[in-house]
């Protein structure tokens, strides 16, 4: 049985006040002059999207079911008045980060300088495969990875790539490892991750050619992380059996909980055994960028490579992820193919020659600028504010005993009966998510250890503690039925 949205209070957007809008937009802007066609219609769909985001908070996050608009282009081309309706049925139907009950997943809402930048790197439209078609971009961002790599702990001179998600972060970690550290390995050579590793590292193995097996999936402790016993005891039957090991994956900031693995035994452990080690700071890493909550992850700056994903904590338009290498020539020595059709790169090499994908877009335009909206303040600021509403809900729902509470030192928090059985959890997670849906608090309900548990991630800067207050009395309200 699966969830059905809510059924919607049809609520539509109020139709643009009658318009000045031009009567056809030409298909490229004119590139003689200002295009004042262009202009007046990029202003009105802004006005369009600051309306959608205005009214945010009076509509539910996950709306009902919407109209679509017609999806195959028509004979003719369609003027702009048309264009915007259609934009606006597609709106109606968005998911609604921004509202202050959307707490399900690490979607945050985004930040203003960062929907400015990503509408012009559309249209500056450059491409950071090769120097000559992103001068200014390509140096923008390399100069940037090798700015957060460092500030995420790796050494003079580390860098990185973006990549479009985590997901292929990850993945381009792995065959960078494989690479590294045992080039020409068959099929028989390994992954080392925990019980609650990212399913990306599953998708990652079977991309790589190798068996599901081939990911060890490690047990972890009570508190959700890497049993460092268990990895000790794992690399050195692997060793003995002549095994290679391709890298250790630690996660810090577990998708369900939050949970840091212990990163300074992992690295030490790494570091003697030779082995590559790969950190999914995915959810964490935000994380490490201010002195204050460094410590959450100490011993993540002893990586070779790190995962991190400034779109799930800090508000970077999708997508946004990085992949930071200590040494980034290891990427060039993994990816670099030549491009012949290309001229030579004029600093460092080409953006296409470090990394999985060819073609990619400026995303690092809204990095970039996002985190300058915020400066390194804000960040704390944000990351303060979530850490606060964690430890507000955990204080809310702590002190009834029926409940199993999961969570680690970041910003998460999942939680169960204590006492229910797996079916019974089921069914007490779908009645609750929808009894709290219809709230407008939404929350999602991961399978976890074999039993659903409801999650909330207190990223949502508009969440408030009287959202908190309702979701606790909901919650605990939900125990006297089951
Ligand atoms: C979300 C997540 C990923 C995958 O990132 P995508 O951007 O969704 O591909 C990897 N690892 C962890 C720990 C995550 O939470």
């Amino acid at each position: 049985m699966t969830l059905q949205p809510i059924p919607s209070r049809t609520c539509p957007l109020e139709p643009l006040a009658p318009s000045p809008l031009p009567a056809s937009l030409a298909p490229f802007a004119d590139p003689l002059g200002l295009d004042t066609s262009l202009e007046e219609v990029l202003h009105q769909a802004a006005t369009l999207l600051c309306r959608w985001m205005g009214r945010a908070s009076s509509h539910p996050p996950l709306p009902g079911l919407s109209v679509l608009p017609a999806v195959e282009p028509e004979r003719e081309g369609l003027p702009p008045d048309r264009l915007l309706a259609d934009l606006q049925l597609v709106m109606e139907g968005a998911y609604q980060p921004a509202h202050p009950g959307a707490l399900a997943h690490l979607d945050p809402p985004p930040l203003t300088a960062s929907v400015v930048a990503d509408m012009i790197a559309a249209g500056l439209n450059n491409n950071l495969l090769a120097d000559e078609l992103s001068p200014s971009l390509r140096r923008l961002e390399r100069s940037l990875c090798g700015l957060i790599a460092q500030r995420l702990g790796l050494p003079a001179g580390a860098g990185g790539v973006p990549a479009s998600g985590g997901s292929l972060s990850n993945l381009m970690a792995l065959v960078t490892a494989r690479e590294q550290r045992c080039p020409g390995a068959g099929p028989e050579a390994v992954v080392l991750a925990s019980a609650d590793a990212h399913v990306s590292l599953d998708k990652a193995v079977r991309v790589m050619g190798l068996p599901p097996p081939a990911l060890h999936r490690l047990p972890v402790d009570d508190d959700g992380r890497m049993d460092i016993e268990a990895l000790e005891g794992q690399v050195t039957r692997l060793r003995r059996q002549g095994t290679p090991i391709i890298a250790v994956v630690a996660t810090a900031g577990t998708t369900v909980r939050g949970a840091v693995d212990p990163l300074l035994p992992v690295a030490r452990l790494c570091r003697a055994h030779d082995l590559w080690l790969h950190v999914d700071a995915a959810i964490g890493g935000a994380f490490a960028l201010v002195p204050r909550h460094r410590s959450r992850l100490a011993g993540l700056g002893a990586a070779d490579s790190i995962t991190f994903n400034p779109q799930k904590v800090i508000g970077i338009t999708k997508t946004s992820s990085l992949l930071l290498v200590a040494d980034p020539s290891t990427l060039q020595a993994t990816f670099a193919t030549g491009l012949p059709y290309m001229e030579p790169s004029w600093e460092g090499g080409h953006g296409g020659e470090e990394g999985l994908q060819g073609t990619r877009p400026a995303e690092i335009l809204k990095l970039w600028l996002g985190l300058r909206q915020l400066g390194w303040d804000g960040v704390d600021h944000l990351l303060e504010g979530a850490l606060r509403r964690r430890r507000q809900l955990v204080a809310l729902l702590a002190p009834d005993a029926r409940l199993l509470l999961r969570a680690g030192p970041l910003h998460l928090l999942a939680f169960r009966p204590r006492d229910l059985d797996p079916e019974a959890c089921a069914r007490w997670s779908q009645l609750t998510r929808q009894r709290l849906l219809e709230h407008r608090l939404m929350l999602s309900r991961p399978c976890y250890q074999g039993h659903h548990h409801l999650k909330a991630v207190l990223g949502n800067p508009h969440t408030r503690s009287g959202h908190l207050e309702q979701l606790a009395q909901l919650t605990l309200a939900s125990l006297n039925t089951f």
